[in-house]
């Protein structure tokens, strides 16, 4: 007799985050009571929670090691082509969780600590990010580890242990403090260093140019001290290396030949070596660029572990054989660790004394480089006398690069002096300065934009003398997002509600989603797809209770703004909007929350603040409206609101967010989109379907042809009365009268230049807001909405996203290696091979 599954029995058949057996929960018991013991040296009497976390993540890593060991050992016997992937960020976030889940322990861990009358989610949060990065950028260096080793390819993360990462933001009476992220004063149970693979780095001194080439002599050297990190791959085996280079001293650096007095000095000197990787730079899209300072320091550290990197292809010159096809491809994560490719030349050319010829051959085939940004003020450009100084050899090859370049444009286009001015290496007029994505594309075989648009942008516009020389090295490859952090790890209910729908291998293949296009119209699904989202809204609505002390209407509409503060993100037509919905007592539909995140950067967060405390304090507009910046945005704060959350924000002005990797983390999570014609939401309306998307706005061509017109902000404010009273109240101190003039740069702004257009698209995002609010009064038609976007949303996996990567530009197969599980013994003969290289 068959009967239906309760709903329970279908659970515990759902085994995408682990399998409970008992043996498992007996070892991970055993693990962490020993760890307690032998490791934190603690009993149960004496153990504070952190030791709890510090226990459970030591017996879990205990689960990597064999894995770990095992898949570098089969790397080293096959030999397959490695992957660089060179980023000065990765904005790893938490580990613990995101470890037990691509091991399939999560179950058995719940379960474990359960038995141990303890705490899983409060011992979660005790993990600090490792905050080694700004944004999306880092992210997504991230989310590309996850999807390399899920795809069982031989990767590497290269990149700069921070001592400090991202600053902690603090709001204090509405203004941003920053504090510092001090991430490891407690240890990090996840990295080992590697002190026997410390390698030298030379700045400075001079070239000697001898019969027998180039010589780099008189330098000064700072040692590069690896740490590494173990990236498990999902269910798989497989575990690959994040190496993250710390900066160190040598023994002798200022130590020689000193008296009594200078040897103190000379040891407190150490930090000026040491410096390099102690913080990382606050620089997003540009902000923050005209703030650094000449920036000796800033520039060693982008220098520094990405050398090694470049290192890592010297070993193999010999092997490269027949050309045109390294054994290594190296990815420039945008142009921050260009000066990898001089590094790559200099070895070849003065260490291994090939001719020039083969060896640019050859690193023009290893590099990649992917660009982020057409925002002019974000694009790269060292000064050459800094250059010149800290890397006069490097400077000296990059010349080098540079005349062979401009001869080459010079036979193609004849008394095209203008042309070779364009696509130099070397900037003229004023400071001279080394334009780095120029020197990327010319040391690359491949360059790539992270999404559609982006693509056709950087192809022809603004590299576009490039593209007419070499089309074919421009591609795009959209960017994507990890769906085991960013759907089993922050929202388990949908993730095992899917499951329960078409299985568990959506999860190594997110197309798979298209099946839940069969759902969209069954009331049984609509309905718990919605109570999913409801649980999301109440956990979170607790949180913030919690930490914020605000109460909000976990029935209202969960609106939510969270990226980087930037002008081109257009958190001020976010801002003028709420101020409209407030002036238009009383709303339409309940909302609840909005964002979080130099001068500009901080007074639009202290107007966002200031609105709010109005809003929030009028007691004609109660629960109705309410406005709550997130304090201190991270990845750990992404996995909380994300799931929590019904509309997202994307709306920056069209032709400037390249791609976005937040829009697709909300489509994935159940999240409908407002958002312009920009960066991924063409894509995410592409896959869905327009209809699908709240789109509006200027395309591209429209912000193309009012720059054209001349954009004229007054205009806007001129005719339209709601965008007039909601800027003349910021501007007259309505929301800040104890300082009225307080936001009179903002507005000046707004009026006169504002490159990024928040007048011209204010009216068509209010008329935007007001559909999504009578969509939102009709639950089930938005819920059929959320699950069209749920079953479109495959293509935004960073899964995809790294076998495009891996066909087109590294030229390697996917999971051509099966690592075999680290229980199971391999066969007589590999362990003879293998014993014999351990030993
Ligand atoms: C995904 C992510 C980002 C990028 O968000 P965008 O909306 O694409 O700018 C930034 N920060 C964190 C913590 C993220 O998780």
């Amino acid at each position: 007799m068959s009967r239906p599954l309760s709903d329970q029995e279908r659970r515990k058949q759902i085994s995408i985050r682990g399998i409970v057996g008992a043996e498992n929960v007996a070892e991970l018991k055993r693990g962490f009571n020993r760890h307690l013991h032998f490791t934190l040296v603690k009993d149960r009497n004496v153990a504070t929670p952190r030791d709890y976390y510090q226990a459970l993540a030591h017996a879990v890593r205990d689960h990597l090691v064999g894995r770990w060991l095992r898949t570098q050992q089969y790397y080293y016997e096959k030999d397959p082509k490695r992957i660089y992937y060179l980023s000065l960020e990765f904005y790893m976030g938490r580990t613990l969780q995101n470890t037990m889940i691509n091991l399939g322990l999560q179950n058995a861990c719940d379960e474990a600590i359960y038995q141990l009358g303890l705490d899983m989610e409060e011992l979660e949060e005790i993990e600090e990010d490792a905050g080694l990065g700004n944004g999306g950028l880092g992210r997504l260096a991230a989310c590309f580890l996850d999807s390399m080793a899920t795809l069982g390819l031989a990767a590497y993360g290269y990149g700069i242990r921070y001592e400090y990462g991202i600053f902690n933001q603090k709001i204090r009476d509405g203004w941003q403090v920053e504090e510092a992220d001090d991430w490891l004063r407690h240890g990090n149970p996840w990295e080992k260093a590697r002190p026997e693979y410390m390698l030298p780095v030379h700045f400075y001194g001079r070239v000697e140019h001898t019969a027998a080439g180039a010589k780099w002599v008189d330098t000064q050297v700072v040692l590069a001290l690896p740490y590494d990190t173990p990236v498990p791959g999902y269910m798989n085996n497989t575990v690959n290396t994040m190496r993250l280079w710390s900066a160190r001293a040598p023994n002798d650096f200022n130590l020689r030949d000193f008296n009594v007095g200078d040897y103190i000095q000379a040891v407190l000197d150490r930090n000026l070596a040491e410096n390099i990787s102690r913080v990382l730079y606050p620089n997003d899209n540009g902000w923050l660029k005209t703030a650094e300072q000449p920036l000796s320091s800033g520039h060693c550290r982008d220098v520094l572990g990405v050398f090694q990197a470049a290192r890592m292809g010297c070993p193999r010159v010999p092997h490269v054989s027949p050309l045109p096809s390294p054994q290594v491809a190296i990815q420039l994560n945008d142009t921050h660790p260009a000066m990898a490719i001089p590094e790559l030349m200099r070895i070849f050319v003065d260490i291994e004394k090939l001719p020039w010829n083969k060896a640019w051959d050859i690193t023009k085939q290893t590099f990649a480089y992917t660009n982020h940004t057409v925002l002019p003020e974000a694009l790269e450009r060292w000064p050459v006398d800094l250059v010149e100084k800290l890397l006069p050899r490097h400077l000296q090859i990059i010349y080098e690069i540079n005349q062979r370049h401009l001869d080459h444009i010079a036979s193609l286009f004849p008394n095209d002096v203008d042309r070779l001015r364009r696509m130099s290496l070397i900037e003229e007029g004023g400071t001279k300065r080394i334009n780095m994505a120029h020197l990327c594309i010319v040391g690359s075989h491949a360059v790539n934009g992270v999404a559609k648009i982006h693509s056709e942008i950087v192809k022809t516009q603004v590299f576009k003398d490039f593209a007419a020389l070499e089309p074919e090295k421009f591609q795009n490859k959209t960017n994507g997002i990890t769906p085991r952090r960013w759907l089993l790890l922050c929202n388990p209910g949908l993730a095992e509600l899917i499951a329960e729908k078409i299985g568990e291998d959506y999860v190594r293949d997110l197309s798979q989603l298209t099946k839940l296009h069969e759902f969209v119209d069954d009331d049984l699904f609509i309905r718990e797809v919605a109570k999913v989202k409801q649980e999301n809204k109440v956990k979170f609505a607790l949180y913030l209770e919690k930490e914020y002390k605000v109460k909000i209407n976990p029935s209202s509409m969960f609106d939510v703004h969270v990226k980087r503060i930037h002008e081109y993100k257009r958190q001020l037509m976010n801002c003028l909007h709420i101020v409209t919905m407030y002036n238009r007592k009383p709303p339409r539909a309940p909302r609840g929350p909005a964002a979080p995140g130099y001068h500009m950067a901080k007074m639009i967060i202290k107007l966002i603040n200031t609105v709010a405390q109005v809003v929030n304090n009028d007691p004609v507009v109660g629960s109705k409206l309410k406005v709550i910046f997130l304090e201190n945005y991270r990845v750990s704060l992404a996995e909380k609101v994300i799931p929590a959350t019904d509309l997202s924000e994307q709306i920056s002005t069209a032709g400037t967010e390249a791609s976005g990797t937040g829009n697709m983390k909300f489509m994935l999570n159940g999240a409908l989109t407002i958002g312009t014609m920009d960066g991924a939401n063409v894509e995410m309306a592409e896959e869905a379907g327009e209809e699908n998307l709240f789109i509006f706005g200027m395309r591209v061509e429209d912000v193309t042809e009012l720059d054209r017109e001349g954009y004229n902000a007054q205009e806007y404010y001129n005719r339209l009365p709601e965008l007039k009273q909601a800027i003349d109240q910021i501007k007259s101190g309505f929301f800040s009268p104890d300082e009225p003039d307080l936001f009179k740069d903002v507005v000046n702004m707004l009026f006169h230049h504002d490159r990024f257009k928040v007048f011209a698209d204010y009216e068509a995002y209010v008329k935007c807001q007001e559909k999504v609010s009578e969509l939102y009064l009709n639950s089930k038609a938005w819920t059929k909405m959320v699950i069209r976007n749920i079953a479109a949303a495959g293509k935004f996996s960073s899964d995809r996203t790294i076998k495009e990567y891996a066909r087109d530009i590294w030229h390697v197969e996917p999971s051509d290696l099966k690592i075999p599980p680290p229980n199971e013994p391999r066969d007589a003969a590999e362990d003879k091979t293998l014993n014999g290289t351990a030993a």
